[in-house]
């Protein structure tokens, strides 16, 4: 191995992925070649697919991946999905070591009543959808409706809120796609509701997010003030170095003291309820809630206990947004406690606690999904570290066909067609093509055939 360059797949292009394929190709012993391998025909995961339209600068993190994807001794793969198009035993076959950084794939459950009803949607399903991603273009939300509910508290449950509430001139300038502005603009939405199970000073949302409700130009933020008033356990968390939560109650006591301004939309934001079912006939008409109380969960914070208190909030759409999971991928070990792959710090373990030679692992199927962008790199470098020194001390298996011709001829044996770094950029040149006379970043192409026609040139 000493005469050639370590090769390493990395399996899934996003912020994890990139960090790692930076910090894979900053080595110089060993010097490191590195395949990123990518289900999609385009890169960038969750900066493409999740940050929201409306949130234009947190997009320009590509701008740093772009600059690692030109450096020498790196090919993006897309359009190949590992597990099906690569096998792990393949991918074992072929590299000197993987790093998995495919986050998670699918959301939370609730576990109540009602969840599966049409009507009741996955805020990961909406995100997917106004953002472009070609497997959710057939989604129908139906927004026809006065009352939208959106279960959770973190900054997806306030990004989905956000874009319900926005106006069609707030989202003519962004990548959201037409379809979906068109379905938010003539929405009949009145009112969308957030629910938070525990109180204000616990909310998983940032003040940034939280404060940007506030400047939409078509809602009213709604909050009441007796939700804002603090139980003991929730005022000694804020006197405790919480910085985060003082700015966000400090920013809900000014909604709560605020007039509303008769928008044509309220945005209500309520604490301390949690849904126990969603309710109809056929489909979603209301969700019943119980109120909580909050009691110290002894470990500094708080948990959710329910009351007897019910209550039944009509509503035609739910979105439930209580986070993601990861999801289990063939032949590599899965906690699925956790929803994560199974490792210490990047390397993983098999049931035992082994280390499974050449396997790494990075971002949210590494840490669960938490974080902004930037985490990914702190942990995405722990990962690299790890492996590097794995390589060093001669730890990683032997590869038997580490090469890049022998990668590209199974594909072309198993009839994949890849999308190199050059069919991405021709992607990425026709959607800015049509989105500039608009004034918009991009329009995304958002089928599986305009893309790979796209990529063909
Ligand atoms: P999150 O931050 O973990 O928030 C999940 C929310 O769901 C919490 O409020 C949680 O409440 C609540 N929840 C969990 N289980 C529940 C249940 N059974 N019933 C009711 N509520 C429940 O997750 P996320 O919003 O999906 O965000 C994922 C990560 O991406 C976060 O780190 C987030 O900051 C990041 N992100 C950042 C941005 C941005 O920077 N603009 C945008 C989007 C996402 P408890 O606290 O009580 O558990």
């Amino acid at each position: 191995m000493a005469d050639r360059p370590l090769r390493v797949a990395v399996v899934g292009s996003g912020p994890a992925g990139f960090y790692a394929a930076a910090a894979l190709l900053s080595s110089e012993e060993p010097r490191v070649e590195v395949d990123m391998i990518e289900r999609l025909p385009t890169p960038w995961g969750l900066v493409r697919l999740g940050v929201a339209p409306d949130h234009p600068e947190l997009k320009t993190a590509s701008r740093v991946f772009e600059k690692t994807a030109a450096l020498q001794g790196f090919r993006f793969l897309g359009n190949v999905e590992a597990g099906c198009d690569l096998t792990s035993e393949d991918l074992l076959r072929l590299y000197d070591a993987v790093v998995f950084t495919v986050g998670a794939q699918t959301d939370k459950r609730l576990g109540i009543p009602g969840e599966d009803l049409p009507g009741s949607w996955a805020a990961t399903e909406f995100v997917a959808w106004y953002n472009g991603h070609p497997d959710y273009q057939e989604l129908e939300f139906d927004l026809g409706v006065e009352r939208a509910v959106v279960i959770g508290n973190g900054n997806v449950a306030v990004d989905v809120a956000r874009m319900l509430a926005r106006t069609r001139e707030e989202l003519a300038p962004t990548d959201a796609t037409d379809q979906a502005i068109e379905a938010i603009d003539r929405s009949g939405l009145h009112e969308i509701v957030m629910l938070g199970r525990r109180g204000p000073a616990q909310a998983a949302f940032t003040p940034p997010e939280l404060k940007e409700l506030g400047e939409l130009g078509g809602a009213d933020v709604v909050v009441d003030p007796a939700d804002l008033e603090l139980d003991a356990a929730s005022a000694a968390e804020l006197e405790a170095d919480r910085a985060r939560a003082r700015r966000n109650v400090d920013i809900l006591r000014e909604f709560a003291a605020a007039t509303p301004s008769g928008k044509p939309k309220r945005l209500v934001l309520r604490f301390c309820v949690s849904p126990v079912a969603i309710l109809g006939d056929g489909r979603v008409e209301a969700v019943e809630v119980v109120r909580n109380e909050l009691v110290p969960d002894g470990r500094g914070s708080v948990r959710a206990v329910p009351t007897g208190e019910r209550e039944v909030i009509p509503c035609g759409i739910v979105f439930r947004s209580v986070g993601y999971r990861g999801v289990e991928l063939p032949g590599v070990p899965f906690d699925s406690e956790r929803a994560t792959i199974r490792n210490n710090g990047g390397r993983v373990l098999d049931e035992q606690g082994v280390q499974v030679p050449g396997t790494y692992c990075a971002g949210w199927i590494k840490r669960g999904p938490s974080g902004v962008i930037g985490t990914n790199k702190k942990d995405a470098v722990e990962t690299v570290d790890a492996l590097l020194e794995d390589a060093r001390a001669g730890r990683l298996p032997e590869a038997h066909d580490a090469s890049a011709d022998a990668v590209d001829a199974l594909l072309v044996e198993r009839g994949v067609e890849v999308v190199m770094y050059p069919g991405w950029q021709l992607i990425d040149k026709l959607e800015c093509a049509r989105g500039g006379p608009h004034g918009r970043p991009r329009v995304k192409l958002s089928s599986w055939d305009e893309l790979l026609k796209a990529a063909r040139g």
